[in-house]
């Protein structure tokens, strides 16, 4: 069960990555968590993001599908592995198929979490987070028990640059753009699933399980 997650940002794919990789005991691979555990032991390829990285730049398409290549080669994901946040782009996703065609393999599902951006936005300008200790609310789906106040330590609650709406806008606007193709590309490969992502997180997880299977 080779899977990988579609959907803007803010659209819960990460919570739906983790729940599919709990139910069918996979694991549920990120970019992140793989550049920081290569740049933590030290592996070749880790030294080399790394020069990238120190320097402020991008990680290059070739280096990043190497990266994830050797990830989901290894003896845990033998069963099959949800992807959360690559391929982000065409050039990505060509350059996966392709390794992994080299190996006899291939993407099963590409699970598409779909949320108009009008949610998205809705959502994101919700989130409240404490000044003094990081702590994070929604003033609908996790609200404080004194408007404005932090639970955990009595701090002052505010709405962060990154969950305005100009920046989750912004951020969108990136998402459509280079994402988006991404969605008619494994269309015409025929492994799209699109999920409505407006329902609750449950419902959403129940809809990905109805594809997948029990
Ligand atoms: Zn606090």
């Amino acid at each position: 069960m080779k899977i990988i997650m579609l959907g803007a940002p803010g659209a819960g794919k990460g919570t739906q990555a983790k729940r599919i990789a709990e139910k069918y005991s996979i694991p549920h691979i990120s970019t992140g968590d793989i550049f920081r555990a290569n740049i933590k032991n030290g592996t070749e390829l880790g030294k080399k993001a790394k020069t990238f990285m120190d320097q402020g730049l991008l990680v290059p398409d070739e280096l990043v599908v190497d990266l994830v290549v050797d990830r989901v080669g290894q003896d845990d994901a033998k069963n099959g592995y949800v992807l959360d946040g690559f391929p982000r782009t065409i050039p990505q996703a060509e350059a996966l198929d392709n390794a992994l065609a080299a190996i006899n393999e291939k993407v099963d599902y590409a699970i598409n979490v779909d949320v108009p951006d009008e949610n998205i936005i809705n959502r994101m300008s919700g989130r409240r987070a404490c000044v003094s200790c990081g702590g994070t609310y929604h003033i609908v789906y996790a609200p404080t028990k004194t408007e404005g106040v932090c639970d955990a330590c009595g701090g002052e609650l505010v709405l962060r640059d990154d969950d305005k709406p100009e920046t989750v806008k912004k951020r969108l606007g990136v998402y459509h753009e280079q994402t988006q193709p991404l969605i008619d590309y494994y269309n015409k490969k025929k492994i799209l699933v699109d999920i409505d992502g407006t329902q609750d997180m449950s419902q959403v997880f129940d809809a990905i399980v109805k594809v997948l299977g029990e």
